[in-house]
């Protein structure tokens, strides 16, 4: 549907011109982009079991900043093992495959007791991982654009004040966990962090409750190949591949 509407667009802005065509063609094309955005998280499934999507990328691509190694195995192993562990639970309770994952995370008390643990960690690492991999890019970095920019300097103080608060959280964070940049009600950016697999769609959140925009995996597994216990040196080295467009349109499909 959204790419129809894109081509309609582009075929009105060709027959009709001028600026009123390009506001409108840009509109439509920021409102696709959300669309995408906000749909790139419907995790893979077949017959109802969650399915690892590949690396969207080579695992060397993000070097120097993330070594192939390191991404190997982060991606091969740790966030496979987390699909593995939410599968094994929601094999116990097969009524619950039918709600998205986020649904079930922002929802927790609705899980059955018994794997509702599980489902936290599990899924939550699921759900942290496949964002986190396309909140990368090869060539990435730089600073946000567009409405993102806008509420950062209207919500956070500017790009630098949000860069230095993020890293103070992915810092901060005692232990393994995240760093997260939040739109919360209204589109009110937030930042801070959360232990373990928890994020920002669990009510446990807290203040922090809203719809991920950035996100930071400050796990020791995330950078320990190559920056041994030098976090902070991981953290300078991740703003260089950092993808700015997709949380561009994370922001705007909120
Ligand atoms: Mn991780």
């Amino acid at each position: 549907m959204k790419h129809e509407t894109g081509r309609w667009t582009r075929r009105g802005f060709m027959a009709a011109g001028g600026a009123a065509a390009t506001v409108l063609l840009t509109r439509a094309g920021a409102r696709a982009d959300a669309e995408d955005a906000a749909t790139a998280l419907k995790l893979p499934t077949a017959d109802g079991v969650y399915v690892q999507a590949p690396l969207p990328y080579d695992p060397a691509a993000l070097e120097p900043h993330i070594d192939a190694a390191t991404m190997a195995l982060h991606h091969g192993k740790h966030h496979a093992a987390y699909v593995k562990g939410l599968n094994a639970a929601l094999e116990t309770q097969p009524s619950l495959r039918s709600r998205p994952l986020p649904a079930l995370l922002a929802d927790l008390d609705s899980v059955p007791e018994a794997i509702r643990t599980a489902v936290r960690n599990h899924g939550g690492g699921h759900y942290n991982h496949a964002l986190f991999w396309k909140l990368m890019k090869p060539g990435g970095g730089g600073a946000p654009t567009g409405r993102l920019a806008e509420a950062i300097a209207r919500d956070l103080g500017g790009f630098e004040a949000m860069r230095k608060a993020f890293s103070d959280a992915a810092k901060g964070q005692f232990g393994s966990g995240w760093a997260w940049l939040v739109a919360g009600a209204g589109g009110k950016l937030m930042i801070g962090s959360t232990p373990n697999q928890d994020n920002p769609l669990m009510a446990g959140a807290g203040a922090l409750r809203g719809a991920p925009v950035l996100a930071l995996d400050v796990w020791e597994h995330a950078y320990y190949l190559k920056y041994q216990n030098r976090r902070v040196d991981y953290i300078e080295a991740w703003w260089n591949v950092v993808d700015w467009s997709f949380a561009g349109r994370l922001y705007e499909a909120v």
